[in-house]
C-alpha cells in the first residue's frame, strides 16, 4: 500500500513521507510500536499486568495517535521522530 491512506491503528491519514514501520505495513511508525508493544502504563509496568488492580492504560484526553507517539518515544528515545 503507497501513501495516502488511514492507519491501521489510529485511523488517521497516513501522508506520503510519514515514517513508515517496514515490518507492519498500514501503521504509522509510532502506531505499529503501539500496536505491537500495547499502552505506555504495559511498557512501562504500570498496567494490570504488573500491578494488581491498576486501570492505567493509554493516557486518557488524547487521540491513538498521540498515545502511539509516546510509547515509541519512550522506546526509541527520539521524541518527534515518528
Ligand atoms: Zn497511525
Ligand atoms: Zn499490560
Amino acid at each position: 500500500m503507497k501513501p495516502p491512506f488511514p492507519c491501521l491503528w489510529c485511523e488517521e491519514t497516513i501522508a506520503p513521507g510519514d515514517l513508515m514501520h517496514s515490518a507492519l505495513p498500514g501503521y504509522h511508525y509510532a502506531c505499529a510500536m503501539r500496536a505491537m508493544l500495547g499502552p505506555i502504563a504495559h511498557v512501562q509496568h504500570r498496567c494490570s499486568c504488573y500491578v494488581s488492580g491498576s486501570e492505567e492504560h493509554d493516557p486518557p484526553g488524547i487521540t491513538k495517535r498521540q498515545a502511539a507517539r509516546i510509547v515509541a518515544d519512550y522506546v526509541n528515545q527520539q521524541p518527534g521522530k515518528n
